[in-house]
């Protein structure tokens, strides 16, 4: 998981989200704003200004529409971040969109926490009584840096560890989402994830080598652009991050330093 790049709605699309928003939040109280959240969704959900709101969060994945969670399954649900079962006021907000994949909407899906005024994780459940707003525990690739919080273990299990020590506040949004996200429990993800190393790995060595053989640099341009078009593109960010650990990516980046900063 890496943080997205962000993008703009056009000013019509949130003109028209902020009107059905308002709709919502005209309701008197709070349990009827949850119903009138959770129950227009589908209908609302078919308007023509979220095929706009898709082909923008579909710019923002990482890789042509990957869930912005897994990276490996197609996005094809927009995701409340802020679960419109506990924030019907965020059910139409455009900051509170992801694009993700059923497999990692599905578990997740209306499971929110927040952390309570005393550093506590606090996980949400349906009361007649509005949550706090309060810092989200959970991940959030729009907002936050992902890994900020997380490593990638490029040199055996592939699977993503919390960087920071357990007990702190960190650790603790490493840890919910990597659980409730289910990323380091389904084998494909994991496998992906290997099988993408090799690839970047072969592709990097090629450039290399043509590098080493002072190719045309149209030649190192097209490598160059084959390597960004990869799946995965948190094992490259870790692949970067971890460079100087790691001692086959030591040497290559060594000889070509300009692909630290490929983005
Ligand atoms: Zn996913």
């Amino acid at each position: 998981m890496i943080r997205m790049q962000p993008r703009e709605l056009p000013a019509e699309a949130l003109a028209e989200l902020a009107d059905l928003q308002r709709e919502i939040d005209n309701l008197p109280t709070y349990p009827e704003r949850v119903s009138a959240a959770v129950e227009q969704w589908p209908s609302r959900r078919r308007r023509r200004v979220f095929d706009l709101v898709e082909k923008v969060l579909g710019d923002m994945c990482p890789g042509p529409k990957r869930c912005m969670f897994c990276e490996d399954n197609g996005a094809y649900q927009i995701e409340h971040f802020r679960p419109k079962s506990l924030y019907p006021g965020l059910v139409y907000a455009w900051v509170n969109y992801l694009f993700a994949c059923g497999q990692c909407n599905a578990p997740k899906s209306n499971r929110f926490a927040i952390f309570s005024a005393g550093g506590e994780v606090l996980e949400l459940v349906r009361t007649a009584l509005e949550p706090e707003s309060g810092p989200s525990v959970l991940l959030d690739p729009r907002q936050d840096e992902p890994m900020d919080y997380l490593w990638l273990d490029l040199s055996d299990t592939f699977r993503f560890k919390p960087i920071h020590a357990a007990g702190t506040p960190d650790y603790s949004r490493a840890d919910v989402t990597l659980r409730w996200l289910g990323l380091n429990d389904r084998d494909e993800l994991v496998e992906a994830r290997r099988s993408a190393y090799g690839n970047y790995l072969a592709r990097f060595e090629q450039y290399a080598t043509r590098k080493r053989s002072n190719a045309d640099p149209q030649i190192l341009e097209r490598l160059r652009h084959s390597i960004g078009r990869l799946t995965h593109i948190t094992v490259w960010r870790e692949m970067q991050r971890q460079h100087q650990t790691i001692n086959e990516l030591r040497a290559l980046f060594a000889e070509a330093p300009e692909a630290l900063e490929w983005r």
